[in-house]
């Protein structure tokens, strides 16, 4: 007899894995059903996704590294501690790197033991229906489900021509896994994984050229902030070209040459090796979804409404998958809001406050947003722009470089976005979620104290420009 489930979970990255840990709380039998596209030494599918695996995870492993091997290097003789024959060794860095992926990966096998998910190996794919009850094939086995929840992520694009063997021309899973710093690195893509993997190689001691097809560094950014990261960027040592048409890729003895164009004409790079971060492509071939009408939109994702329904009962879809920034914390939220629904609950993402993060130093960070949309929807906004130079505890820390921008609507002072770039944005935005979320003004901002010395003074300080009055700039 076929297993039957309540709820069962197709992927195992952080949509499936936390979905189905919520739907078990919430007293469903749950399954997760992950296939090998990452697998342990013994061939078993390691959970956690694209996240865990080659994502989020093992590139900040890398970055952190890389900046430290970075500080060691130019940042601690002005404390007058010198560091002399500082030297990296790379595998021992990737080796550290996958020690984390295998502590996080196999931490999940124990949450769904904790939680009573069961978790299923194998691929999964729609065989039809049973009366109420979808029929999925996973693996060999036939098994019924109540409710499904599709997270089965996303793929790296690649590009006509430009044959990708995670050796010498890599996307994201061979980019972290490099056994020797290149002498050149060519990246096609100053999204924020071209981004992060250039800035590790870079710090490294790599000559690194990325090559961007948008006119604009960064359209997804406040394009304040986009200035202020190519500026400190290229004085990093990044060499960022916009509006590059990618011609020809060879791979060479040496490596691989790129024959583009720019605005001064053809141009060729010489690289040993090269990074293809151009995005990624919805994971929907192989579920078979036409077995029951599942319906794709025209970008190849599932379709969902604001909950994550699809076009069929009692089928959900959430992550990477469908619609919306390709984020973790953003594909879990989904999870948790889909397993609260099918229990009857309020569940709810509100996607107006998902902030974005860019890894890079300084990091990147909003919420919200930027003053080009406000601009572009006619919503009058009072911006309130405070750079960290002005904040005791990031000159203590040797690193000013960045600030901080508040946008308040200009009628009601509520906070309509928040974009920083600056040491540690990656926390200091979680603030300025916290108050949007909870639809607060700058007023709110401006009126909570903030322990001293903290950087978190300048969101403070922001908060308090918008209305012209900030106190230390
Ligand atoms: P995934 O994590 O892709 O998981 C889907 C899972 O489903 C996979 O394990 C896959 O094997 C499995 N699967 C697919 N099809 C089937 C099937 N038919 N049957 C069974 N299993 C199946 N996001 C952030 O928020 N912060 C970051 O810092 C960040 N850094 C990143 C860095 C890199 C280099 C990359 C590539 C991505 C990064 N991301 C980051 C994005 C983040 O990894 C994704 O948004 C997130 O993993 C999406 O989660 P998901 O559960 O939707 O899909």
């Amino acid at each position: 007899m076929s297993k039957q489930f309540d709820v069962l979970v197709i992927g195992g990255g952080p949509g499936g894995y936390v979905g189905a840990i919520r739907a078990s709380q919430l007293g469903f039998n749950t399954a997760c059903a992950e296939s090998a596209a990452y697998a342990d030494p013994k061939g078993e599918p390691r959970l956690g996704g694209t996240c865990l695996n080659v994502g989020c995870i093992p590139s900040k492993a890398l970055l952190r590294s890389s900046e430290l091997y970075e500080e060691a290097n130019h940042s601690f003789a002005m404390h007058g501690i010198s560091a002399k024959g500082v030297a990296i060794d790379v595998p021992t860095m990737v080796g550290r790197k996958n020690t984390i992926v295998t502590q996080l990966t196999g931490g999940i096998r124990g949450l769904f033991k904790k939680n009573k998910v069961t978790g299923l190996n194998g691929h999964a794919s729609f065989a039809g229906k049973e009366g109420d009850l979808y029929k999925v094939k996973v693996g060999e086995e036939i098994v019924l489900a109540k409710h499904v929840i599709i997270a089965t992520g996303s793929k790296p694009r690649h590009l006509d021509g430009i044959p990708v063997d995670n050796k010498v021309i890599c996307d994201n899973v061979g980019a972290l896994d490099f056994e020797a710093a290149p002498k050149r690195l060519g990246v096609i893509g100053a999204g924020v994984i071209g981004l992060e993997m250039g800035s590790v190689w870079r710090r490294l001691g790599t000559d690194v050229t990325v090559l961007e097809a948008a006119p604009d560094f960064m359209p997804f950014a406040d394009q304040d902030i986009a200035k202020e990261a190519l500026k400190l960027f290229t004085k990093q040592g990044l060499k960022i070209t916009t509006g590059v048409k990618i011609g020809k890729v060879s791979v060479t003895k040496k490596g691989v040459t790129v024959e583009y164009e720019d605005k001064d004409g053809a141009k060729k790079l010489e690289c040993d090796k090269l990074i293809v971060s151009v995005g990624r492509i919805p994971n929907t071939d192989g579920l078979n979804g036409d077995a029951v009408g599942l319906k794709l939109n025209e970008r190849g994702q599932v379709e969902v409404n604001g909950h994550c329904q699809t076009n069929l009962p009692n089928v959900w879809a959430v992550g990477d998958v469908v619609r919306g920034p390709m984020l973790a914390h953003k594909a879990s939220e989904e999870g948790v809001m889909v397993a609260e629904l099918i229990a009857g609950q309020a569940g709810h993402c509100n996607f107006d406050t998902i902030p974005g993060v860019v890894y890079t130093h300084p990091e990147i960070a909003w919420v919200g947003k930027t003053e080009q949309q406000l601009k572009a929807e006619g919503i009058a906004y009072k911006p309130g722009k405070v750079p960290f130079m002005a904040s005791g505890r990031a000159l203590g820390n040797g690193d000013a470089s960045g600030f901080v921008k508040v946008l308040a609507c200009a009628k009601t002072d509520r906070i309509l976005g928040v974009h920083i770039i600056g040491n540690s944005a990656s926390e200091l935005i979680a603030e300025a979620v916290v108050t949007m979320e909870f639809a607060g003004a700058s007023e709110d901002l401006a009126r909570i104290c903030h322990a001293h010395p903290t950087l978190s003074e300048i969101v403070h300080e922001a908060a308090l420009a918008c209305d012209k009055r900030s106190l230390h700039f």
